[in-house]
Parts: C-alpha cells; structure tokens; sequence
C-alpha cells in the first residue's frame, strides 16, 4: 500500500475523485486536445521521415532499437519519478500517483464522461517533455551517425508516445465499448488493471503499452488472479 493514500476508504476516493473532477478546466476537450495532438504527432513523423534519404539497411535497424529504448524509457519513468516524489521531477509524481491513480483505480478504471480523459491524457507540459526526451536521444544519433538515423529514432519515438496515448486511452474505457472489447487490448488494458492497483502500482506493470520491460526486469504481473 502506498502511504501516500488510504485508497482503502471508498469514501475517501470518491470525495478526491469530486475534487479532481471539479478541476477539469470548463474549457477542456478532449477531442479537441486528442485530435491535435494526434496531428501534431503525425506531422512531426511525417516530416521526419519524408526527410530521409537513401537510407542503408543498418539505419533501418534504428527503427527496432529506438523502439526498445522507448519501451525501457516507459518503465524507468514510470517506475521512478512518477511514483517516487523524486525533485526536481515531483510534477511528475503529482500528476501521476496524486491524480492519475486517485482518479482511477482497479475498481474504478472506467471513464464515465469523456472529459474525464483529462486525467488520462498527457497535460501540454507533458507533450513538451516527451519531444525534448525524443530529442536527447535522436541528436545523438543524428550527430554521431547520420541525419537518418536522428530523424528515424525521433520518428520512432513520437510515434511511440503516440500508441502510449492510445493504448491508455483505451484501457480506461468502458470494457464493454468496441474498442474495449478487442481481444489484443483486452489482453492489454488487464495488465494496466493490475497496475490501478494500490498494492501494486508502485511494483508491478509499469509499461501501459507492450510488456517488454516489465517481462525483462521481473515486474510484470498477469492480472490473473
Ligand atoms: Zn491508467
Ligand atoms: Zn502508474
């Protein structure tokens, strides 16, 4: 159990869940925010990837390593910072264990509203840091290599920043909308069930898209029981 909540007083959820429910800005959209967003994402891939040239078949290869280290990057932000208090990356924390986990547990992992997704999507912020990860790793690449290879590992990473969003978007809908209802999604979202759980967030399923880390550090948890 972490100490920070009683996430055992149902009473007590649902008066934090009030409270988060009443911050939601009067302005917000979700599918204003999801669609721009998904744009954004779309072109910054587009425009990555319609910039390379004759690309070899080893700068291929950047495609599955980018990839894996995306899925390592997932587990070790989540693992840490996001639920450990961890300066100077307490928003982190705070947006994630204090707000994202109070709002949704294994009992209550369904949206009711679609403007309950603010507490599902990344905040603006969020976006931001995702770009500049993207790019701590795709310069390197584009320094040390070649241009490809910087615009192949950045494409790569957003477009896997991209599937993060959708996959949890997905996982905290109704089980029983048709998205829901996908065996490979299904499949998915009992992982981040498991997660919702109070007694586990802090050590189990810390990939909310493919269980690769999870599976190669020993934290991945079936959700079968
Ligand atoms: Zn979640
Ligand atoms: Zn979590």
């Amino acid at each position: 159990m972490n100490p920070e909540f009683d996430f055992a007083d149902a009473a007590s959820l649902a008066e934090r869940r009030a409270r988060l429910r009443e911050k939601i800005p009067k302005s917000y959209h979700p599918a204003i925010y999801f669609g721009a967003v998904n744009l954004l994402a779309l072109a910054a891939i587009g425009g990555s990837l319609g910039a390379l040239r004759q690309v070899t078949l080893l700068e291929w290869c950047v495609i599955p390593v980018a990839f894996l280290v995306a899925n390592l990057v997932e587990h070790r932000v989540h693992r840490g910072p996001m639920h450990h208090r961890s300066p100077p990356w307490t928003i982190l924390f705070e947006r994630h264990t204090r707000q994202h986990h109070v709002y949704f547990d294994q009992g209550h992992m369904a949206v009711a509203t679609a403007r309950e997704y603010f507490w599902v999507f990344f905040p603006w912020w969020a976006v931001g840091l995702v770009v500049v990860t993207a790019l701590l790793f795709a310069l390197p690449f584009a320094w040390l290599w070649s241009a490809n290879a910087g615009r192949l590992f950045f494409a790569v990473a957003i477009a896997y920043y991209l599937s993060y969003e959708w996959l949890h978007f997905s996982h905290h809908l109704p089980p029983q909308s048709g998205l829901g209802r996908l065996p490979f999604l299904v499949a998915l979202r009992r992982l981040h069930v498991a997660h919702h759980d109070p007694a586990k967030m802090t050590t189990r399923n810390f990939n909310i898209t493919f269980p690769i880390a999870d599976w190669l550090f020993g934290t991945l948890d079936r959700g079968r029981h």
